[in-house]
């Protein structure tokens, strides 16, 4: 598997997302927001994904571990790092996590939460995501929206979002990400492709799949396209450049102008 990536973060704040690869993995975690909230954590989100990807790359060093029990492994060693942090804090650091792996043939891949793989497979494009996210407190996510960013009201409407999502964040009536609790490995999405299905693969960030899904500015051929020609880096400028003619989320209501965003291209 050759694997090429890139990642930018989406403003001047540290990136949140963490991007890494090898021979047989691209792994790609997308940091969840503090929205400048306690986390009872003195490391950050940055530390934490970082941690959290290199762990990984040593728990799946070992082919024939199941994906979910080699994040479990690396969800408790990074635990570990930091005793002296507050983990029980429901706004401990935590991400979304896309794993896809080579071996003996076929493809396996993990994804919890809403960082999508996509598999250019010969009968089209299959994209494995988790949204339980977005299903949980419409209301909340709504308020949001109806402010334009950098503005008081949408700094104070996501803070309202961000504790409410803490509440039900790993529970099994809200939605499960990779955060100081091992036991959140076994939620994911997990399955397995045969290699001699699948021409290219691309493991990323919501910012860069909300090109497709959110502004609905390209469609999955032309992501690969892009991928194939200029690389990770080529679809990342795609996104900032559409992102640039609204720089207030007023056509895209969202989060922050800009997401940070990741991609690992995989093509054999
Ligand atoms: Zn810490």
């Amino acid at each position: 598997m050759r694997v090429c990536f890139d990642t930018r973060p989406g403003g001047a704040n540290p990136n949140e997302d963490w991007v890494g690869g090898s021979p047989t993995l691209a792994i790609v975690l997308d940091g969840l927001s503090t929205a400048g909230l306690p986390t009872g954590c003195r490391h950050g989100v940055p530390w934490y994904v970082a941690h959290l990807g290199g762990h990984l790359l040593a728990t799946l060093a070992e082919p024939d571990v199941p994906l979910a029990d080699g994040l479990a492994e690396a969800l408790g060693r990074v635990a570990a790092l930091h005793p002296q942090c507050d983990l029980s804090n429901p706004g401990t650091p935590s991400a979304t996590v896309a794993i896809l792996r080579e071996q003996h043939g076929v493809l396996d891949h993990l994804v919890l939460a809403d960082s999508p793989i996509v598999f250019d497979s010969k009968t089209g494009y299959n994209v494995i995501t988790d949204q339980r996210v977005d299903e949980v407190l419409p209301e909340l996510r709504a308020e949001v929206e109806r402010h334009e960013t950098h503005t008081p009201g949408h700094r104070e409407a996501l803070q309202r979002l961000v504790l409410a999502q803490r509440e039900v964040r790993n529970t099994s009536d809200g939605y499960w990400v990779a955060g100081s609790n091992p036991d959140a490995a076994q939620h994911g999405l997990t399955g397995t492709t045969k290699l001699d299905e699948v021409r290219s693969a691309a493991v990323m960030s919501d910012g860069v799949s909300r090109l497709v899904t959110e502004y609905g500015k390209a469609t999955w051929d032309e992501v690969f396209v892009t991928l194939r020609r200029g690389g990770p880096s080529a679809l990342i400028e795609n996104v900032r450049r559409i992102e640039a003619t609204d720089p207030t989320g007023i056509r895209w209501p969202r989060y922050k102008s800009g997401d940070d965003a990741s991609v690992a291209f995989c093509q054999w």
